[in-house]
């Protein structure tokens, strides 16, 4: 089984299992309680904030611990919008390259009536178009969501400098980064400092458990809850913690920080199956050369349905992700690529291939090779 999914889920190492297990074992207590055993567990649960906090740049009082990202979305968002309520403020700005958590929650925000969501286009290099997106940041605005690395594309969007952009237009705004994909791919140690109020991230994107998130939320940016109960995280996310899932998050983060060339052999593995698919004319590669997080290939086969592909890659053991959602037997055009001005029938046929810590060069070498079958059985 060649598994090339890693924007998916990157996978758990069972070393890494080990390791939460041992320190699991010596505390069995809930967090909040005041017993040795529940301080044993809170102090894991503080040096895995501490170890989040330091790869960008944070306090530690900064991170809230959450189920997964797609909480810290709409738990900013929610919040965000209750308040703008209150005032004149009404526009929330996202982008159209934004995954479902952040493109939802804004379009059930305005079904609702609590904010008007203005969607901003990309360019055709996948990045926001941060001209349009500045052009809206007026005092009608109250928050902007913006995706740093692109799940698909791996495209990177200059979120801190668009976020000291749009503050010189709005200094109230609220600005938020989905920075899932961006953990542990790029360097964000100044995002603490940095002009961008909140971010969320996800532990298994960097090869931790599923199930454990956090947010980033700047300390004085004033925020309300979107879960009530035994007040913990600062009586900002009530419901208790899930510490193995934070243990978890927190020897990665660690781990990510002392190791910050963990991804090298998955770059090297993205770099070859890029050099084999750009010299095929059929496939249409949707990733640019340049400005990218470096570990993820999107790209469609021009005569070739994605069915056909992703049942050869099944056939040959390789994990894929199709790029669009599938209703009724009938692919969709992947929303991002449409932004990106891509014609619908391969934005609706798109693949994603994307490599991780456990990648090779042979593995790239093996998608390759399946692609190319497909389009010599075209002749
Ligand atoms: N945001 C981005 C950019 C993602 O890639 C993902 C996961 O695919 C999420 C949010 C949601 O993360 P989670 O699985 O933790 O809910």
């Amino acid at each position: 089984m060649i598994y090339a999914d890693a924007n998916a889920t990157h996978p758990c190492s069972k070393e890494h299992l080990m390791q939460v297990m041992e320190l699991l074992a010596s505390s069995q207590g809930n967090p909040s309680s005041i017993h040795p055993l529940g301080r044993r567990a809170r102090l894991l649960v503080e040096q895995a904030r501490r170890a989040v906090a330091e790869c960008l740049g944070a306090q530690a009082k900064e991170i809230y611990f959450t189920s997964c990202a797609t909480e810290s979305n709409n738990w900013i968002l929610q919040a965000l919008a209750s308040k703008a309520l209150e005032s004149p403020q009404q526009k929330l700005l996202i982008s159209a390259g934004e995954h479902s958590s952040v493109r939802m929650t804004a379009a059930a925000l305005q079904q609702q009536g609590l904010c008007k969501a203005v969607t901003i286009g990309l360019l055709p290099n996948g990045k926001v178009d941060t001209e349009a997106l500045l052009a809206q940041v007026d005092e009608d605005c109250f928050a902007v969501s913006l995706i740093h690395a692109h799940n698909e594309t791996g495209v990177i969007n200059e979120g801190e400098a668009i976020a000291v952009e749009a503050k010189k237009r709005n200094p109230a705004l609220w600005f938020h980064l989905d920075a899932v994909q961006s953990f542990g791919k790029m360097d964000l140690r100044g995002l603490g400092k940095s002009a961008v109020d909140s971010a969320s991230f996800s532990a298994h994107k960097v090869g931790g458990l599923q199930g454990i998130g956090c947010l980033f939320k700047k300390e004085g940016r004033i925020l309300r809850p979107l879960f009530l109960g035994g007040g913990q995280e600062r009586k900002l996310r009530s419901g208790t913690q899930n510490v193995a899932g934070i243990v978890s998050f927190g020897l990665r983060a660690r781990y990510v920080q002392e190791n910050p060339d963990w991804l090298d052999t998955a770059k090297q593995a993205n770099q070859k199956l890029q050099q084999r698919l750009r010299k095929l004319p059929q496939v249409l590669l949707h990733v640019p050369v340049a400005g990218t997080v470096g570990t993820v290939t999107f790209f469609s086969v021009g005569g070739v349905p994605r069915e056909r592909l992703l049942a050869a890659f099944e056939e040959a053991g390789i994990c894929v992700s199709a790029g669009s959602a599938c209703a009724s037997g009938v692919p969709t055009p992947n929303l991002t690529l449409l932004a990106m001005g891509v014609e619908a029938w391969a934005a609706a046929h798109s693949l994603r291939v994307s490599f991780g810590e456990f990648s090779t060069e042979t593995h790239a070498e093996h998608v390759a090779d399946i692609v190319e079958k497909a389009v010599v059985a075209l002749k």
